[in-house]
């Protein structure tokens, strides 16, 4: 870089958070204080970690710490760190452009909606422009930790398309942002407004932040801390007040809001180490784009010291959702993600964490179904990936599963297998389920009808992964799952045992079975008398060990090959359309009456018909 003041454009996608970023933060801009301040926190725990292999980083300055001060005449408030420090092209590429793939699919799904919430903002590590909601012109003067005196760098800009950059000679290392602020800003210039903003969202800061100490309202030319300063997982739970912990979430989350439930411990014992884990009270924004693979949200620290965002190395991926800090005293500071990988010691934390997060599940469980409600809700389908991922806990997953049922009440899930078990019939041996496509399907499937009227209850799965995790889940507390739609019910025994009516009604119905089997052909597998149907016609019915018809739908759409197993088509020989097919004598008629009741089935299960136009056709002509 030369010595000359060259003015820079920002990147497009920089415009656009800058903009969405101003416009939509106005009701929270006191937070750019909170967002500075935890930059400069960053980046006095990357020179501690740096400082770990080079020593030599910290000379002359040992103690890393954080000052802030105001300049009334200038109209300026500056945050200044003696962390890291960035190089020139540092600050290019970390100020000037957006390099998280995360913020880039952020304002791809903005602007797909059009809406800035405030919330999902902060989410996104678009910090550092929050400055320019309460500044017309932002000053960033930093050096490398490590560089020459020479090499410091001079950033500005006034938030609109461009900056400038120049290098300049800088003392100390460290990052010192100036914000000259708007003129209606003025309240930011007052020191107890910036002391009451510290201690409400930066007290937990784990390095001192400083202010000018005043008497009598004149500085007197010392500083003093107005943080607690200590790491907030490291202080007695005792000790802690809700406040904190909430305010210490909102730090590590971005959340605006507050969590539902944390989790605070310290191990002592053959491993070291605290954490602090928390359930956020709704769906972060990365979750929702699926970010299996960038998880962030749980840090690593090893003796205080931050380490890395470990959460994929810490927690399974179904606990995803968790946000939080692992401090161990065990594994070395010189810790790497390759020795992560395969490390004795993450495999036991990990194990750890995932027990406390489903020990705080249990309890909400039992203590404050409410918010047991809201977590199930905003969590629910991703929380039951578990079955299949973390076979050790299966038993504990699988108590811990919501489901709707035909016994409660809408679309909410809101039954536990607990629940069920305790209003089983007594000569019921199975846990009953249905899936379907959405929670109106499943309430209204023909399926349901003969245990509708035994009164069996029957959960009904409608997530889009329901049918794929009941293949985890084949058993609870010693009782088999069945799905409703596949293989034989064995509803004579919980009807108490009417298997000679039964045997009257098939043999009666013989004929018509016979005539439907002609007439379906190779549509089908099989046809018989349903033990499920009490009002509908028919419905279709699978071998106990195929694939439910939504699954084949799903695997087909997602591309793969799925064997067509072909469904049973099972009749209520009582009903008026069966009685007519079996009247009916001309040919033409019969098949048209046979394909109807096939398509009907076939419709009642979520599926989609071959020849739309055929079967309505069909129907009209039984109108008219
Ligand atoms: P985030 O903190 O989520 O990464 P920000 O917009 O707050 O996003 O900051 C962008 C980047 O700018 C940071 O990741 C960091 O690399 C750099 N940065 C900002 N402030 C400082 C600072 N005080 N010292 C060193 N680097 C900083
Ligand atoms: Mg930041």
């Amino acid at each position: 870089m030369t010595s000359a003041t060259e003015t820079r454009k920002f990147t497009a996608e920089v415009d656009q958070v800058l903009h969405l970023v101003t416009h939509s933060l106005y009701s929270h801009k006191e937070i750019f204080l909170r967002e500075l301040i935890s930059n400069a926190a960053d980046a006095c725990d990357k020179l501690r970690f740096e400082a770990i292999g080079k020593p030599e980083l910290l000379a002359g300055d040992g103690e890393l710490r954080i000052d802030v001060s105001v300049d009334r005449q200038a109209r300026t408030i500056s945050v200044r760190d003696n962390g890291i420090g960035m190089t020139a092209d540092e600050v290019v590429a970390n100020i000037g452009t957006i390099a998280s793939s995360g913020t880039r699919k952020f304002l791809e799904a903005l602007s797909a909606e059009q809406k800035a919430d405030a919330n999902l903002i902060g989410q996104f590590g678009v910090g550092f422009y929050s400055a320019f909601v309460v500044a017309d012109q932002v000053t960033l003067v930093t050096r490398r930790a490590g560089a020459d005196e020479s090499a410091g760098v001079r950033w500005e800009s006034a938030g609109s398309g461009e900056y400038t950059l120049a290098s300049a000679a800088v003392p100390s290392r460290g990052t010192t942002v100036t914000l000259h602020l708007k003129p209606e800003e003025d309240e930011f210039l007052e020191e107890w407004q910036l002391r009451s903003l510290i201690a409400r969202y930066s007290d937990h800061i784990g390095f001192p932040i400083r202010m000018p100490k005043l008497k009598d309202g004149k500085p007197t030319g010392e500083w003093e801390t107005v943080n607690q300063a200590s790491a907030l997982w490291t202080r007695p739970k005792n000790e802690l007040k809700d406040e904190e912990y909430r305010g210490f979430y909102k730090h590590l989350s971005h959340d605006f809001g507050d969590p539902l439930a944390w989790t605070h411990n310290r191990v002592e014992g053959t491993q070291n180490f605290t954490s602090l884990l928390y359930l956020p009270a709704r769906v972060p924004f990365d979750l929702l784009l699926g970010g299996r693979d960038e998880r962030k949200g749980l840090k690593l620290y090893v003796k205080r010291v931050f380490i890395m965002d470990a959460s994929e190395q810490l927690l399974p991926a179904y606990l995803r959702f968790v946000r939080g800090v692992v401090d161990s005293d065990d594994l070395p500071l010189n810790v790497s993600r390759e020795l992560l990988q395969q490390n004795r010691t993450i495999d036991k934390l990990r194990a750890a964490c995932t027990r406390r997060v489903l020990d705080l599940l249990d309890k909400l469980a039992k203590d404050e179904p409410e918010k047991y409600a809201t977590f199930w809700n905003a969590f629910g389908s991703v929380f039951k990936e578990g079955l299949a991922e973390d076979a050790a806990n299966r038993e504990r997953i699988a108590k811990l599963l919501r489901f709707a049922s035909t016994k409660s009440d809408g679309p909410a899930q809101t039954v536990a297998l607990d629940d069920y078990l305790g209003r089983m019939l007594p000569n019921q041996d199975a846990i009953y389920y249905l899936t379907a496509d959405g929670y109106a399907a499943a309430k209204g499937s023909p399926q349901l009808e003969a245990l509708r009227a035994l009164g069996v209850e029957v959960l009904l799965l409608y997530d889009r992964i329901d049918e794929w995790m009941a293949g985890y889940l084949t058993e609870y507390a010693g009782k088999k799952l069945r799905n409703v739609a596949k293989g034989d019910l064995d509803l004579d025994r919980l009807a108490g045992g009417d298997a000679a009516k039964r045997k009257e009604t098939e043999k009666s119905a013989e004929g018509v079975v016979r005539k439907l089997k002609e007439l379906l052909g190779e549509r089908v597998r099989d046809v018989r008398v349903s033990a499920r149907l009490t009002d509908s016609p028919a419905c279709l019915v699978l071998g106990e060990h195929d694939l439910g018809l939504a699954m084949q739908r799903l695997l087909r759409q997602a591309g793969h090959e799925v064997p067509a197993s072909k469904p049973i088509l099972e009749i209520h020989p009582a009903h008026p359309l069966i009685a007519k097919l079996d009247q009916e004598t001309d040919t033409v008629r019969a098949t048209d009456l046979a394909l109807l009741l096939l398509d009907q089935a076939q419709l009642l299960d979520g599926g989609v018909l071959e020849d739309p136009a055929a079967y309505v056709r069909r129907v009209n002509a039984l109108l008219v």
